[in-house]
């Protein structure tokens, strides 16, 4: 049962951390216990009263010579009762005293203990979290029991660091956060709590940099192209890129010439430009004789794309292919046929396109786009059908500088911290559902004047059904005010109408578009000026600014409806504020942090991506930055973690589950 809450490792037992104490240190006598207090009394057990009807509670009446105190049972078993306190017994019992009328009571005592066990009760009780389905006496000593059998360990913190911070060793700490001795005990800026929470950075930290290592280890080759065909593709576009978008090229492209496997985060606000920069990569690649694959997390934006680069690589030769989940049979074998001999150069697609089967002649580029979507896991499969191949990862959802330090570690990093010339801030309203009928009116003007609308339907719960009946519901009603003019787009739909309505949308025969969160990752229709988004207060922040930021991509001004229900929490209103105030995806990103935690941050849960127990991130930003450096110093001396220290390390790497990254050490 312990293991069903705390996972399945004594570790996690001790990393179960209180989240609240209950302080039983006050002992008066009987007649002066405060109603409403948490009080320990020492009694003698006087006499049962069993209940006179059903539903009336068992009562046990003790005293200590001031007054007369009452246990109260309901739902009581006698045996069980006079087992426990049985009549002439001194005892210690602890709980939350309730008069009633000018009786003492304590209804269910927490503790209730013989005198001469009086030890056992904790006078400063810590209270922790998670306990459904398992008793919280029965978790605590299993937590008790846990922290008595955790070992004294080898120190593998630098012993300098350790003695300007005044932490405790790895034991004392662990002891020392299950037994806290006041309320300060329990904040992250307890040195026990602070210890802990370093080790757990510390062991991220030096895991990332060993498969970071290990992945710069595969020999790289260089990719340094002619710069034929990215010139070509230049001279052709109908902008000039920006300065950010320059400087990301030229960091990529030179990470690529390099021969060592590029790791690189390309980082970019929507709309910021992203793709164009992704297809000069892979325009490098091809120079070099080698393929590229860029991968979406979406059957809609795998089109967009392959759309997208077909128009701007047509006139270049470069054989541009997409493979998706869709693509099967005859169509789908010649495809891999010409993937396998090289004839395809670039390729498109969906995580289809690391299913076994799929094998390139050549892969030197792996752009992975809008990465957050896709699990480590499916990271990792991808890099390994190119065994060397460079990859670069790209995301729209802005991640704060502590996440990424987080979860890339050192990895390299370009940002895209300019938007391209020309655009329109985007005006964002918020106002009750109640005005509903006032915003189709405005719809309807703005759609007689020719602008096209995004209409983003109510996440109603995770459950894809229940979200797409009421997009449908939507639908239906928005038909009736406009006609055929309003199309629908949701997940649960064949990929084919799923693109016919897209592709209406994008010619304009649809100026309504029904959505569900779909068109949240990528969707680009430059066109369309107006967004309402339903239900603005049951997203999330980061999920609000990837949707808005579909509009404001062309040249007219843009505007967003935020249509919420009342009443609003304080954490919803807080992020209709925000979104009002600000287009920085950065700042934004800042403060969904806040909001929310760094845990539950673009789903890393899900995701796969290291999650954090003891350590929180926006407590405890400092460390990590310390960590980044200390795991670094570390590795620069002891690369294979062999000395004294290093084998202390690798306990540390084991007690936080990153052992994984060890392997790397035997196979460098
Ligand atoms: P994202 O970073 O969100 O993926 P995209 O790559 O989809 O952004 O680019 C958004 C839009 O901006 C596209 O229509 C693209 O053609 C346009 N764009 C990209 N770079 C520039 C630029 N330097 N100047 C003008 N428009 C640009
Ligand atoms: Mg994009």
């Amino acid at each position: 049962m312990a293991e069903k809450l705390a996972g399945p490792h004594v570790v996690d037992l001790l990393w179960h951390l209180p989240s609240g104490l209950i302080d039983r240190r006050f002992s008066p006598k009987i007649a002066e216990a405060p109603n409403g207090r948490i009080v320990t009394l020492t009694v003698t057990v006087d006499s049962h009263v069993p209940p006179v009807q059903n539903g009336r509670p068992y009562r046990v009446r003790c005293v200590d010579g001031t007054g007369l105190l009452e246990l109260v049972f309901f739902h009581a078993r006698e045996d069980y009762l006079s087992r426990i306190l049985p009549i002439g017994a001194q005892m210690v019992v602890s709980g939350k005293i309730d008069r009633f009328y000018d009786t003492p009571q304590m209804p269910h005592p927490d503790w209730i203990l013989p005198v001469e066990d009086r030890a056992e009760l904790e006078l400063m009780e810590p209270v922790y979290p998670l306990t459904a389905g398992m008793p919280p006496k029965t978790l605590r000593r299993a937590i008790r029991q846990a922290v008595k059998i955790a070992p004294v360990l080898p120190e593998w913190l630098d012993a300098a660091l350790v003695r300007q911070r005044g932490w405790p060793d790895w034991r004392s700490a662990v002891v020392s956060v299950h037994d806290p001795n006041d309320p300060a005990g329990l904040e992250p800026s307890d040195s026990a709590r602070q210890r802990l929470a370093y080790d757990e950075i510390l062991a991220s930290q030096i895991a990332l940099a060993l498969v970071r290592t290990q992945q710069r280890r595969v020999s790289g080759r260089s990719l340094n192209g002619d710069g034929r065909l990215r010139r070509a593709l230049e001279a052709i576009l109908s902008y000039r890129l920006t300065n950010a978008q320059r400087r990301s090229v030229d960091e990529i492209i030179a990470d690529m010439a390099s021969d060592q496997r590029m790791l690189r985060l390309l980082q970019g606000d929507v709309g910021s430009g992203k793709t164009i920069v992704a297809l000069l990569a892979m325009l490098n690649a091809v120079e070099c004789g080698f393929q590229a694959a860029l991968m979406v997390p979406t059957e809609i934006l795998a089109r967009q794309h392959l759309e997208t680069v077909t128009a701007l690589t047509a006139s270049l030769g470069v054989e541009v292919a997409m493979l998706t989940g869709r693509d099967k049979g005859k169509t789908r074998a010649a495809r891999l046929e010409r993937l396998a001999a090289g004839e395809i150069a670039l390729l498109v697609g969906t995580h289809a396109i690391f299913q076994d089967d799929v094998v390139f002649q050549d892969l030197g580029l792996v752009v992975i786009d809008e990465q957050h979507r896709f699990g480590v896991d499916q990271r990792l499969r991808l890099s390994g059908k190119g065994a060397s191949a460079d990859i670069l990862v790209m995301t729209a959802t802005p991640i704060p500088r502590t996440l990424t330090l987080t979860i890339y570690g050192d990895m390299s990093q370009s940002r895209l911290d300019e938007k391209p010339p020309g655009r329109k801030p985007v005006t964002t309203l918020a106002m009750p559902v109640e005005r509903i009928e006032e915003v189709v009116g405005a719809v309807a003007r703005k759609l007689a004047q020719g602008a096209r609308v995004y209409w983003v339907c109510p996440l109603v719960d995770e459950s894809m059904m229940v979200d797409l009946a009421a997009a449908t519901e939507r639908y239906a009603l928005l038909r009736e005010y406009f006609g055929d003019c309003v199309g629908l787009v949701h997940g649960r739909m064949r990929t084919s109408d799923k693109d016919a309505v897209m592709a209406a949308f994008v010619e304009g025969k649809v100026t309504v578009l029904v959505a569900t969160t779909v068109i949240e990752v990528g969707v680009n229709v430059p066109e369309a000026t107006i967004m309402v988004i339903e239900h603005a207060e049951r997203f999330g922040l980061a999920q609000l600014h990837q949707l808005r930021g579909r509009i404001g991509r062309g040249v007219e001004a843009s505007s967003c409806l935020l249509l919420y229900a009342r009443p609003l929490s304080e954490t919803a209103r807080a992020r209709i504020k925000i979104m009002k105030e600000s287009e920085d995806g950065f700042l934004i990103a800042e403060e969904d942090l806040k909001l929310r935690g760094a845990g539950d941050l673009l789903g890393t849960r899900q995701s796969g991506l290291p999650g954090f127990r003891l350590a929180d991130l926006t407590q405890h930003d400092v460390l990590l930055e310390m960590a980044q450096d200390d795991a670094r110093l570390i590795l620069n001396r002891d690369p294979d973690l062999m000395s004294e220290r290093g084998d202390a390390l690798r306990i540390l790497l084991y007690l936080f589950e990153r052992d994984s990254a060890i392997r790397y050490l035997q196979s460098g």
